[in-house]
């Protein structure tokens, strides 16, 4: 056994918004795109990612602290209205399934 780790079984990643770790898995990839945040729920979107929890306190952090548009190198604010909707549905259907 050598002193390796399993570096790349497991990526972790900080939320944007509580600045945890994670693993990638649990976090929700979001992208720049014209101005608005979108979800990335596949990791396929191109363009630089941000990583943040699928909840709603963790948007609000990122949201209050601009995390985002430092994430994305922008220029100014992002709109998260569609992203909060997305957390705030898969949030929803969460607590419906048994
Ligand atoms: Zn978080």
């Amino acid at each position: 056994m050598s002193g390796r780790t399993r570096a790349g079984a497991c990526p972790e990643r900080t939320c944007v918004g509580c600045r945890e770790r994670a693993a990638k898995g649990e976090l929700l990839r979001i992208v720049a795109v014209e101005g608005a945040c979108v979800p990335d729920r596949r990791g396929t979107l191109p363009g630089r990612g941000a990583y943040v929890h699928p909840r709603a306190v963790c948007l609000d952090l990122a949201v209050r602290r601009r995390a985002f548009p430092r994430a994305f190198r922008g220029p100014g604010p992002l709109d998260t209205t569609a992203l909060r909707r997305h957390i705030e549905q898969s949030a929803q259907a969460e607590r419906a399934t048994p």
